[in-house]
């Protein structure tokens, strides 16, 4: 209203201004000509009306109505008396003419004697229009809430699609269905878009990370399962947490199942104890025995981050069996040395004293400090021959040796023995049956067996030695008696080095106790094995196999 207003007002003017300059003529009656002009082209009533009331022109008033009027001498509109008083005059009321509601303007003139211009237009127009306009404005203003909501319920849509299809692959790998090879799919190029890029990057890393791990892990695993020594890490409360190959070798169980009690698996109380009062302690050491026997040697580190332990297991079994050789072989040596040295010492004080005064007698001491002495050597020699196999430095030279000649050689050599314990032998072996082995060693074997079976054989009695094949490798020797035999529980241990069945009697025969023993280590070093077994009704039967030598390899002389 106040614009239509402020635009009658410019109107008003511009009329005033036509008017002064038009009213400046003599002829007043062409005011009225001018107002319908005005009318016309400002599309607004227009009305001039002098000082003193008189209707100059109207552009809604026909001639006559204006000639009605112009005797008027009283002005009665608001607006025009508002104008001439005040310069504007301005009014909203209805047209006492038109009885229409209007706005009125008005605005004085000089010319001709002075006057107003009046300018209106009928409000019911511009409500019209404004009703448009807001009628306008409304459906637009619906139109374009529309569109907004169509628009964000759009957008809203492919964001939440976007969020939707983030969650859902974020879902998936944390579900780690395929998360190796799966990316989220997200194309846009939006905050989602981005954050679906660096969900990916982060993936990526994750990827090498666990990538990283996975091989270090393998890598642990692998060195040790590789490891000798068993590992164990228990936790807090004394459950397996990981345990390598050898742990469960030693363990007899095939596989740990993480998270198992470690009591579950073995029931070794000193063990279990050390690593149950494990948190207070610094490492320690436990020795114990597991079924086998296997003596273990276990350490057990505490870890202070997990309250658990690391322990590792030695598997010191042969450090205790060596352990034990050593002591016996301390204790057998002694034990063998200390008899024939106290013989010589005792003979030798005895000469030393007067015995050398007394030729009968002190023959007597002097041979008995020979054949100790002689003993002695021997022990001596054969533990030196001995060490020697087992240490590898005595060199076996293998040829092809025809076992029949060998026979014959060993018997020769021992011919007066077997003269003296009146015991016949026999020799049995097929012509042509060879083994590839040393000629030292092979007369040293067969010597040494048949030497015990003379010593042990009854006298009068038979020994036999006997050669057969057992298949295309290996050759079968036997060295038979029929003198005592061994008793079952012996024959176990009776290659062992000073391991006698009857103390007294084998020392009287001058046995050291070694015979055996190097006999067996002889036999291993060709690849063979050493037995006895019984002979019926009594008697005993020394056996070892030997390789046969090959086809086609030439034979050797002695
Ligand atoms: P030694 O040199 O004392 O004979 P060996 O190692 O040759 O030692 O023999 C070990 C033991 O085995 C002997 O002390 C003897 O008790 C027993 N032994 C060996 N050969 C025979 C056999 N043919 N008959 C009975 N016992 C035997």
């Amino acid at each position: 209203k106040r614009q239509v207003q402020d635009e009658l007002l410019h109107e008003a003017r511009i009329s005033r201004d036509l008017v002064e300059v038009a009213l400046r003529a003599p002829d007043a009656t062409i005011a009225d000509a001018l107002a319908d002009r005005l009318a016309d082209s400002l599309d607004a009533r227009v009305s001039i009306v002098g000082a003193d009331g008189r209707w100059l022109g109207d552009s809604a008033l026909g001639p006559e109505e204006l000639v009605a009027r112009s005797g008027a001498s009283q002005v009665t509109q608001p607006e025009i008396r508002q104008a001439l008083a005040d310069g504007i005059g301005r009014a909203h009321r209805v047209s006492a003419m038109t009885h229409a509601d209007a706005l009125f303007v008005a605005v004085p003139f000089e010319a001709a004697g002075g006057g107003v211009v009046r300018v209106a237009t009928p409000l019911a127009e511009i409500d019209q229009a404004v009703t448009g306009l807001r009628m306008l404005l409304a459906v637009a203003g619906l139109i374009g809430l529309g569109v907004a909501v169509f628009m964000s319920v759009l957008a809203s849509e492919l964001a939440s699609r976007a969020v939707r299809r983030l969650a859902d692959g974020a879902r998936r790998m944390v579900h780690r269905q395929d998360a190796r090879t799966s990316r989220l799919q997200v194309p846009s190029r939006d905050e989602i878009g981005g954050l679906a890029g660096s969900f990916n990057r982060v993936l990526d890393e994750l990827d090498r990370t666990l990538a990283t791990l996975t091989h270090e892990r393998d890598q642990v695993e692998t060195i040790l399962d590789g490891m000798e020594e068993g590992v164990l890490a228990l936790d807090g409360s004394q459950r397996i947490v990981r345990a390598n190959r050898a742990a469960r070798v030693l363990f007899g169980v095939a596989t740990i199942r993480p998270g198992v009690p470690l009591v579950e698996v073995t029931r070794v109380p000193e063990l279990l104890e050390q690593v149950r009062c494990v948190g207070e302690a610094e490492p320690r050491s436990v020795a114990f025995e597991l079924p086998g026997p296997r003596h273990i040697l276990a350490h057990i580190a505490p870890l202070r981050t997990t309250g658990g332990c690391v322990v590792v297991l030695h598997d010191v079994t042969e450090l205790v069996r060596l352990e034990q050789v050593r002591r016996d072989l301390v204790a057998n040596l002694s034990h063998e040395v200390r008899t024939p040295v106290a013989v010589i010492r005792a003979n030798a004080e005895t000469l030393l004293h007067g015995g050398l005064e007394d030729p009968e007698h002190g023959r007597l001491f002097v041979d008995a400090i020979f054949r100790n002495s002689e003993r002695l050597s021997r022990l001596t020699s054969e533990l030196l021959d001995l060490a020697r196999i087992e240490s590898g430095r005595r060199e076996l030279s293998p040829s092809t040796l025809r076992l029949g000649e060998m026979f014959t050689q060993v018997h020769d050599a021992l011919a007066t023995l077997a003269a003296e314990r009146g015991v016949d032998v026999e020799l049995d072996a097929p012509d042509d049956l060879t083994v590839q082995a040393d000629r030292g060693a092979i007369e040293e074997v067969l010597g040494n067996l048949l030497e015990n079976a003379l010593k042990y054989a009854a006298s009068g009695g038979r020994v036999v030695l006997r050669a057969r094949s057992v298949d295309e490798r290996w050759v079968r020797v036997e060295v038979e008696d029929a003198g005592p035999g061994i008793p079952e529980r012996h024959r176990g241990r009776l290659f062992e080095r000073f391991y006698r069945v009857d103390d007294g009697r084998s020392r009287e025969a001058g046995g050291t106790g070694l015979g055996l023993a190097i006999v067996k280590h002889l036999v291993v070093a060709h690849g063979g094995t050493v037995g006895v077994e019984a002979v019926q009704p009594t008697g005993a039967r020394f056996w070892f196999t030997l390789p046969r030598a090959r086809e086609g390899e030439p034979e050797r002389g002695s």
